[in-house]
């Protein structure tokens, strides 16, 4: 249940109302919007209590969320939420933010070399794994704490923020004195304690879509992080499992829309593990932004026939540049900047 209230509200007021959904075991949102100031009552059966709401001053009026995420819902927040990385990068306005780099981080050499390239070629902010969800524990796991002693160097001679995957609960508070962006990956969309874990921190999560996920499954794991008081969430559609076996997923940009209706979160698109071709990530990339993705999170290696994970998928530097190029000349047309 939401209260919607009155402009000329007095702090007085505002303040016994806050108390009042405390008192009543309730925990009170706030959300201050360029139009409105909303008031959300976080909790079980609110709706008992609407007539106790209705009958306080500076209540304008009382509306019910009738999907089961709440924080996350449009009808929560009508104004877009833009998501602050640094002070320079902002996920979620007119300019579309694109994040690229490898999948996992190989070595110093290779990500500093990965790094510079699509710096270069304009990307926002850099990728790289340092722990690897991957499907056969014969393969390579990732570098771990040496990962991130990359990352670290990379992000203060380049100055560019970096984005890595979480992948369990014990993780976080190491990771977050590392990177800018936590990523949830999609086979840790619904570790609900994993989720209520990156919760509790400040930085921003980047939550992948599972591969087996509904838009509305997607978005009640949204809604678990924000329950814990982290509001800053960017969803990421990644591709899911169709029927479909010519491409690695199937990209769901039906997705954008739809979600972007639903709810008032970032969402932005990952072409390369949704088809998981390199040569047609570039295309799917620009239908993304044109579908009114608000960012691409891309896989670029300098040699990925010798990538430790997802070479097969990883576009060349060289690809990257083109399609910042073509990029550029795209936002102009819809209405939007890179
Ligand atoms: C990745 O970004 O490298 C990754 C493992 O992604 P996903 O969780 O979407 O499979
Ligand atoms: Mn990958």
């Amino acid at each position: 249940m939401i209260l919607v209230i009155k402009n000329d509200i007095t702090p007085e007021q505002f303040d016994h109302i806050i108390n009042k959904i405390r008192e009543l075991g309730f925990t009170p949102h706030i959300s201050r919007g360029v139009k409105k100031t909303i008031i959300g009552l976080i909790g079980e059966q609110a709706e008992k209590y609407k007539e106790i709401f209705e009958a306080m001053e500076g209540v304008e009026h009382i509306s019910e969320i009738e999907k089961p995420f709440k924080l996350a819902s449009r009808e929560f927040k009508e104004e877009n939420t833009v998501v602050k990385v640094n002070e320079e990068v902002e996920i979620g306005g007119k300019k579309i933010v694109v994040i690229a780099g490898p999948c996992a981080v190989e070595s110093r050499e290779q990500i500093f070399t990965i790094a510079k390239l699509v710096k270069e070629y304009g990307a926002h902010l850099l990728r790289g794994g340092a722990f690897k969800p991957r499907t056969s524990p014969y393969t390579f796991q990732g570098l771990g704490k040496e990962a991130l002693e990359y990352l670290k160097e990379v992000k203060r001679t380049l100055n560019i923020g970096v984005v890595s995957e979480v992948m369990n609960v014990q993780q976080v508070e190491m990771l977050v004195e590392y990177v800018d962006v936590l990523q949830i990956g999609a086979r840790n969309v619904q570790n609900f304690d994993l989720l209520k874990e990156v919760g509790k921190v400040k930085t921003p999560v980047l939550l992948k879509r599972g591969m087996a996920t509904t838009i509305k499954e997607w978005l009640m794991s949204a809604e678990y992080i924000m329950s814990q008081g982290n509001y800053n969430v960017i969803l990421c559609e990644r591709g899911i499992r169709t029927f479909e076996d010519s491409t690695r997923f199937t990209l769901d940009l039906n997705a954008i829309p739809v979600v972007k209706s639903l709810s008032h979160l970032p969402v932005i698109v990952d072409p390369s593990h949704g088809i998981g071709i390199r040569n047609f990530v570039p295309i799917m990339a620009k239908a993304a932004v044109v579908a009114g993705a608000d960012g691409l999170i891309i896989e670029v290696h300098h040699k990925p026939e010798e990538a430790m994970s997802d070479g097969p998928q990883s576009i060349y530097p060289s690809q990257f540049n083109q399609l910042m190029i073509e990029l550029r000349k795209i936002v102009d047309v819809i209405g939007r900047e890179i």
